[in-house]
């Protein structure tokens, strides 16, 4: 490495990524520093017996307006269309066509009503109605939308993303991990290399890194939430507050089990089951995603708090399964993989929400400080946060908003002179 760049990114997940992008296209000299010893962060695609295997996003939500979608066909990564599982019937063992319809009208009801309050509240938890049956099911769902329970919910926080939702969700064939990775193939980054203080040395900025310090006249920060609040990555004291802000938005947890599926025909095909849609304990599980022979088990919130903590994951899994399926399906099931994000020491978690009375917590955090330095990735995003289209538009928005200022600071209008000029 040169130690001397326009811009330094910190974070090669979504975000970096797409921050880097754009900063190279305009002909800036950048470097990303990744700790980890691979690019994507919470995007990772996996391979297991020839199988794309999604540890982190799997899903293009808002696949009709969102940009990684754009990008993947010219990449060479074909986008499979089909509705996802969630948008059908669920299988009927153990939650007959009645009880599903019962439990979706409990959602709606309990949705409109976030919709409706009157804002004296902004705790989810509040809006639940006493004596609900169905109370164990919006806690378990809210914790794979959210990876929180509704106590921890803001109100205001989650209807932001329900109202951007365009309900149109899509796969990357090869893997949404493999898509960002792809994306990255041109960019300048170095792996294995995490930065620890950020600091102003006269007009640059000085990053120190376990690899040495690099200066840069600019900086985009894009690591998660709860590794910023941790005061892992030293900044400027004037920045103290947004590390408090930074703790507002922590990351809920959501996990996934893998099992390869043997003599698959009979289970259904891209269908979901649940656990146990009576208790909030439980997993959904994808049988035969894309028609593949897997299943694949995803926990939230509180649930996947406690299989990370010391339950075996893929026991309660397999638990669940043959529940729903019988004894036998444990002879046709072998773990492929399975994830633990809250231990993932770069990452501590799946995906940001904001703590009752702080959903304008993502505007500050998104705040550039002396124009120096930015803030960018998922929780950074007041309507697509959690995910990994909004984490790449948090990204572009710090480049554009880089490229603006040198623009301002050297008086050109022209993108291609920002960077000649330093
Ligand atoms: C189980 C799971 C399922 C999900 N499902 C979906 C889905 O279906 N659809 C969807 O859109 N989203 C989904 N998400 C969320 C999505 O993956 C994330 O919102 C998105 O990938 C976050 O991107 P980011 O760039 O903001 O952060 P990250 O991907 O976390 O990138 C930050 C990067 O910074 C690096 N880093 C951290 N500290 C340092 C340091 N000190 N120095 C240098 N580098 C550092 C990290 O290693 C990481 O690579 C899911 C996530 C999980 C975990």
């Amino acid at each position: 490495m040169t130690n001397s760049y326009d811009v330094i990114v910190i974070g090669a997940g979504a975000a970096g990524i797409a921050a880097g992008r754009t900063l190279t296209a305009a002909g800036l000299s950048i470097r990303v520093l990744e700790a980890n010893q691979r690019i994507g962060g919470r995007a990772w695609t996996i391979h297991r017996e020839g199988l794309p295997i999604d540890l982190g996003c799997g899903w293009l939500h808002s696949a009709d307006r969102n940009p990684w979608t754009v990008l993947a066909e010219p990449l060479g990564f074909a986008v499979d269309r089909s509705a996802p599982p969630w948008g059908k019937k669920f299988l009927e063992l153990g939650f007959s066509v009645s009880e599903q319809s019962a439990a979706r009208k409990a959602r709606a009801s309990f949705d409109a009503r976030l919709r409706n309050s009157d804002g004296e509240t902004d705790r989810a938890a509040d809006l639940l109605q006493p004596g609900d049956p169905w109370t164990p099911f919006l806690e378990a769902t809210s914790g794979w939308v959210n990876g929180a329970e509704l106590e921890s919910l803001s109100i205001r926080d989650y209807l932001a993303y329900v109202e951007a939702d365009t309900g149109v969700n899509w796969r990357v064939v090869r893997g949404y991990g493999a898509l960002i990775e792809g994306a990255a193939a041109a960019l300048p980054i170095s792996l294995g290399v995490a930065a620890t203080a950020v600091e102003p040395r006269g007009r640059l900025l000085a990053v120190t890194t376990t690899a040495g310090t690099l200066e840069a006249s600019q900086v985009v920060i894009t690591i998660p939430t709860d590794l910023l609040a941790s005061g892992g990555l030293r900044l400027p004291a004037a920045l103290d507050d947004r590390l408090e802000t930074a703790t507002h938005l922590p990351l809920g947890l959501a996990d996934k089990v893998y099992f390869h599926l043997e003599a698959a025909e009979g289970l259904g095909l891209d269908i979901q089951a649940l656990g146990n849609p009576h208790v909030a304990r439980t997993g959904s599980y994808h049988i035969r995603p894309l028609g593949r022979p897997l299943i694949e088990g995803f926990f939230g919130g509180a649930v996947a708090r406690g299989l990370e903590a010391g339950d075996d994951m893929a026991a309660f899994a397999l638990d669940e399964l043959a529940g729903l399926f019988g004894a036998d399906i444990r002879r046709r099931l072998r773990l492929a993989a399975h994830t633990q994000w809250a231990r993932e020491p770069f990452a501590r978690g799946s995906y940001s929400h904001a703590l009752p009375g702080y959903a304008s917590a993502r505007a500050v955090l998104a705040k550039p400080w002396d124009d120096r330095i930015y803030f960018a990735g998922e929780a950074c995003s007041e309507r697509d946060f959690s995910t990994a289209h909004g984490a790449y538009a948090t990204g572009v928005a710090a480049a554009r908003a880089i490229l603006a200022s040198s623009r301002r600071r050297t008086g050109s209008d022209a993108d291609t002179d920002l960077g000649l000029t330093r």
